[in-house]
């Protein structure tokens, strides 16, 4: 192949806790919509966010982890955004000052090893839940998840090929499960992952144009999402193309 990938994994792992990041909710799974909220994570005007010590010191056992620096100083910021399942309009995350930066997990893949670069560790909460199965001609809203606890682990776009990129989360959630931080259960989306996926010609250095695959929960997915995506971004490259936009695709509609 004449081209080179490069790929950069973002990961959201629930942290494993009994009440949610800033109220005292529980995080139970499985229990019956919107059972397990309150004025808080339910983001009424006029309440005070607390935040879960346990949350930190769980951020900060996988930062040293991960021979992360921890930061003496961090800070949480508003993510805005307008999503039916987001009650406030943003998000509690972190942003100029995260919670951990500058780690390395170590990866194997044959008898190669690897050290792959994390660029950060931050706090955040998570999101309800839109339903919409079973339901006509509506859509219902699940809070329960609201403000359930995550960290964001962000690698540097180290990687380069689907099985290093599988090696490194399978790395990763080891270590997540190791520590007691999370229980990285996949199924209920307590380990899910973000594919950050160019290519560059072999020998070059410049960064090609990414494409971001979000929110998947298997590894083999994860595996075939790449792969898909090395195959797709080589054919536009290889037609003279460099966005991995199609035409038309989030830009307005001429209607
Ligand atoms: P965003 O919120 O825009 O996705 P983040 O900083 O959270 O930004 O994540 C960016 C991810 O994309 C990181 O994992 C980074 O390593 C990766 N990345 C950045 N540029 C490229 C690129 N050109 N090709 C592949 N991955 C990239
Ligand atoms: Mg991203
Ligand atoms: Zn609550």
């Amino acid at each position: 192949m004449k081209y080179e990938a490069v790929i950069g994994l973002e990961v959201h792992a629930q942290v494993f806790t009994e009440s949610k990041i800033f109220c005292g909710c529980s995080t139970k799974f499985g229990q019956s919509p919107n059972s397990q909220t309150c004025p808080i994570c339910l983001g009424h005007p006029g309440v005070l966010p607390v935040l879960n010590r346990k949350v930190v010191e769980q951020g900060i056992r996988i930062g040293l982890a991960t021979h992360c620096k921890i930061a003496p100083y961090a800070r949480f910021a508003r993510k805005n955004y307008f999503y039916p399942d987001l009650p406030k309009g943003y998000q509690i995350s972190m942003y100029e000052l995260p919670l951990a930066e500058h780690g390395t997990v170590e990866i194997a893949v044959g008898d190669k090893m690897r050290q792959i670069g994390l660029t950060r560790i931050h706090m955040e909460e998570d999101a309800g839940k839109n339903l919409h199965e079973g339901i006509e001609a509506a859509s219902h809203v699940d809070l329960n998840r609201a403000g359930v606890p995550l960290l964001e682990i962000v690698s540097e776009p180290d990687l380069r090929t689907p099985e290093e990129a599988v090696a490194y989360l399978k790395k990763l959630r080891a270590i997540l499960v190791y520590t007691g931080v999370s229980d990285a259960d996949m199924e209920k989306g307590n380990f899910r992952c973000d594919a950050n996926v160019s290519l560059r010609p072999v020998g070059t250095e410049k960064f090609g144009t990414r494409a971001e695959i979000k929110n998947m929960n298997s590894f083999r997915f994860v595996q075939k999402a790449i792969e898909y995506e090395i195959a797709r971004q080589e054919k536009i490259l290889e037609e003279g193309g460099r966005s991995f936009r199609r035409p038309g695709f989030g830009m307005p509609r001429a209607e």
